[in-house]
């Protein structure tokens, strides 16, 4: 039995109540405490003293959030306006750390949801990273080079009071990679004259960026898929693989992929999908939106294979399917459908991507499932690696970082299989992740005193 299927614990469902009282109308947020709640009946009943001290309460509160406007001047001498977030979450095991998402769908709801997401991942890890995530609903799709950075320039004469390599390091998120990481960074440096390379991470390698950070999301995910296989007694080779989104960590994820032995047969962006049963050409996708940043039609008419404007990406047949786009990309109907094709595994690369209908669906098909703050946790396992390359002044070969990488995500998909066996859920990595992460933040919060 799933520890989803149980009853609520009273305290939890009062938990839960507060919350959705607490925090009107964020139902991403919403779905992000419930779906960590729902685990954490099992350590109330197995180890009440780690929920002493309202301990699951002060975890669901933010420590600080932060609402600030960015007035920014656009290509035509246009005042526009746009709102900035940062959500301090979690402070015990480290620094506030979490990417920043530049998107127009971004809301305190969003972000937040990110965040408190962002704590239990950044405890898996087993790095010395607390927990926090940032934003706006600026979009900089469409916009200039120039507009880009007098947003970014803006964005930070704000967010640079709040921010510190002791205190809180962003990175980046959907919208936010190595360009806008370079301007965001530029204008700290100027404001504080410090060239404070740890504030930040996924800056580029010739100023103090690590090697294999862009890589490490979607490489990360597969190293977790491999090790669910290896797990269940599978073989990787061969396997066909669906990998939806466009951004680095989709890229990335199907570069590993093929490296390791796997087809990718289908790929999409905003717009819809390409699939090509002998599979893609992923080198050149990565140059197709990394350099040129085209549409995935683009890619059925220079290399061939069908592209699907209408229609879901999850139909398709495949053994892995990997979830790498943005949060509710899969619900239950995709997930019937997975299953229904033969799917064994889903990990997700993005944050939440499958609905909580999705998952039931799966455990109930039988499909191994993997939440994303366990198979996603690489990206930002390599941004505390970076902030321990910034803080001795050194720089690791791409060799080390990705060895160090592979290293983490096999410990972190350990900690969750072992963790939901002594929970008495074999094989639920949901609880296994929660309950992990869980553990480890709580230790650390109740050495530390009500704060
Ligand atoms: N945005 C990424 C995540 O969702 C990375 C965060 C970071 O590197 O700080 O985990």
């Amino acid at each position: 039995m799933s520890s989803s299927q149980h009853p609520l614990h009273p305290r939890l469902a009062d938990i839960r109540e507060t919350i959705h009282r607490r925090n009107p109308g964020e139902t991403e947020f919403h779905q992000a405490t419930d779906e960590v709640l729902a685990s954490l009946g099992l350590v109330l009943e197995k180890r009440p003293e780690l929920a002493e001290a309202s301990i699951i309460e002060r975890l669901c509160e933010p420590e600080r959030q932060l609402i600030f406007r960015v007035p920014w001047v656009d290509d035509a001498g246009e005042v526009q306006v746009n709102r900035g977030f940062r959500v301090e979450f979690n402070s015990a095991l480290g620094p506030y750390k979490g990417g920043l998402r530049f998107h127009p769908s971004v809301l305190l709801g969003t972000v937040k949801f990110l965040g408190f997401e962002q704590i239990l991942k950044n405890a898996l890890t087993g790095l010395p990273i607390g927990a926090g995530k940032g934003g706006s609903d600026f979009d900089p799709k469409g916009r200039s080079e120039g507009e880009v950075m007098r947003f970014c320039q803006s964005f930070m004469t704000e967010l640079h009071r709040h921010l510190g390599e002791y205190t809180d390091v962003p990175a980046g998120d959907i919208g936010v990679g190595g360009r806008e990481i370079g301007f965001l960074f530029g204008q700290y440096k100027r404001i504080t004259n410090r060239y404070e390379a740890g504030v930040l991470t996924g800056k580029g390698l010739g100023w103090g960026g690590a090697r294999a950070r862009t890589e490490a999301t979607g490489y990360g995910t597969v190293y977790f898929t491999e090790q669910m296989l290896a797990e269940s007694g599978r073989s990787f080779d061969g396997l066909r693989r669906v990998v939806s989104g466009s951004g680095n960590v989709a890229l990335y994820a199907a570069q590993k992929v093929t490296e390791l032995g796997g087809t990718v047969v289908a790929m999409s962006d905003s717009e819809g999908y390409v699939v090509d049963e002998g599979g893609l050409d992923v080198p050149h996708l990565i140059e197709l939106k990394e350099k040129r940043r085209e549409r995935m039609s683009t890619y059925a008419e220079e290399k061939g294979g069908s592209y699907v404007a209408d229609g879901s990406i999850w139909d398709v047949a495949c053994e892995v399917a990997l979830p790498c786009a943005t949060q509710n990309e899969l619900d239950a109907d995709a997930a019937r459908a997975l299953a229904g094709n033969g799917c064994v595994v889903v990990a997700e690369g993005a944050n939440m991507p499958a609905t909580p209908g999705a998952v039931e669906v799966l455990r109930e098909a039988g499909v191994q499932f993997a939440p994303g703050k366990a198979s996603n946790a690489g990206g930002v396992a390599v941004s505390a690696l970076e902030m321990q390359q910034n803080a001795t002044r050194d720089s690791w070969t791409f060799e080390h970082t990705d060895e160090r990488l592979r290293e983490i995500m096999a410990n972190i998909h350990a900690t969750c299989s072992r963790t939901a066996e002594e929970y008495d859920v074999p094989g639920d990595l949901v609880a296994g992740a929660n309950i992990g992460g869980f553990v480890t933040v709580s230790e650390a919060m109740l050495a530390q005193g009500v704060i």
